[in-house]
C-alpha cells in the first residue's frame, strides 16, 4: 500500500530536508508547492510572473491556483506510488479541496506529520539557508560554514528572495494566521502526528519513519467492525 503523507509546519521547521530523507525510504513522489512555484518563476511562465511578487512579499498564492497545481500532479501518479506533500495545504480551503480530491482518487491520507521545533530555531535556520541556483538543493550554512558551492552539482549558492529578515517574519505571521488552523483540522480528523523536530535531520527522520510505519500498519489491518461484517457475525 503506498503511503500518503503531509508535512505540516512553519517555514524553517525542516520540511524540505525531511522530504528528501523520506523519499529515500518510501516510494513517494515529493510535491513541494513552494519549489514548484519557484520553478515557474525561474522559467518565466505566466503563473511564475504572477506568483513572484506574492512570494517575495511572503503572502500566499491563490487557493484555486494551488489546488489546480496539486490536482494535476496527484492525478498523474502511478497507483503504486505514494506522495509527500510539503507546503500544501496551507489554508483550510486548500485542506478541504484536498480531502475531496483524495476521496475522488481513492487515496486516503496515511498521516499528517508535524515536526516541532522552537520559534528561535526556525528563524535561525531560515536566515542561514541558501539554495543552489541551478538545482535548488537547500543548504544550511551553520552546519557547513565554509561550503563554497552546491554539494550536489557544484552550482552557486544563493539566498532565496523571501529569506530576508522582514519577509521571514511575514511568512511566520502568515503561517500562524492561515496555516496553523490546519493543526486542529487534522487533529480532529485523527490524522495529526506531532513529532519532536529537534536534533539531526537523521534523528528526526527516524522518528517520522516510526510514525509512518505505525500508521500504515494500522491502515492495512481491517477494523473490528469490518472483520465481523466480513465473517457474517
Ligand atoms: P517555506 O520555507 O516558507 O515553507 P515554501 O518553499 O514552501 O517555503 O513556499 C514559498 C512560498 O511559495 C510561500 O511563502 C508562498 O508564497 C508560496 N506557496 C507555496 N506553497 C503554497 C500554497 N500551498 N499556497 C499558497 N502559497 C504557497
Ligand atoms: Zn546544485
Amino acid at each position: 500500500m503506498p503511503v500518503h503523507l503531509i508535512l505540516l509546519g512553519p517555514p524553517g521547521v525542516g520540511k524540505s530536508t525531511q522530504a528528501s530523507l523520506l523519499r529515500q525510504r518510501y516510494p513517494i513522489e515529493p510535491l513541494a508547492t513552494g519549489a514548484l512555484l519557484r520553478a515557474e518563476v525561474k522559467a518565466g511562465t505566466p503563473l511564475g510572473r504572477q506568483a513572484q511578487a506574492i512570494i517575495e512579499r511572503g503572502q500566499l498564492v491563490d487557493d484555486a491556483i494551488m489546488i489546480a497545481m496539486v490536482r494535476q500532479r496527484l492525478a498523474a501518479l502511478p497507483p503504486e506510488q505514494g506522495f509527500l506533500l510539503d507546503g500544501f495545504p496551507r489554508t483550510i480551503g486548500q485542506a478541504v479541496a484536498l480531502d475531496g480530491l483524495l476521496h475522488e482518487l481513492g487515496r486516503p491520507l496515511t498521516v499528517v506529520l508535524q515536526p516541532l521545533v522552537e520559534r528561535e530555531d526556525v528563524v535561525r535556520r531560515l536566515a542561514a539557508r541558501r539554495e543552489c541556483r541551478s538545482c535548488a538543493t537547500p543548504v544550511q550554512l551553520q552546519a557547513q560554514p565554509t561550503l563554497p558551492a552546491c554539494p550536489r552539482c557544484g552550482g552557486e549558492l544563493v539566498q532565496r528572495a523571501d529569506d530576508t529578515p522582514e519577509v521571514i517574519l511575514q511568512r511566520i505571521r502568515v503561517y500562524e494566521q492561515q496555516t496553523a488552523p490546519l493543526v486542529e483540522y487534522y487533529r480532529g480528523a485523527g490524522l495529526l502526528a506531532p513529532v519532536d523536530g529537534r536534533g539531526t535531520p537523521q534523528e528526526v527522520a527516524e522518528r517520522l519513519c516510526t510514525v509512518i510505519e505505525g500508521r500504515s500498519r494500522r491502515a492495512a489491518l481491517p477494523r473490528a467492525a469490518e472483520v465481523s461484517r466480513a465473517l457474517g457475525a
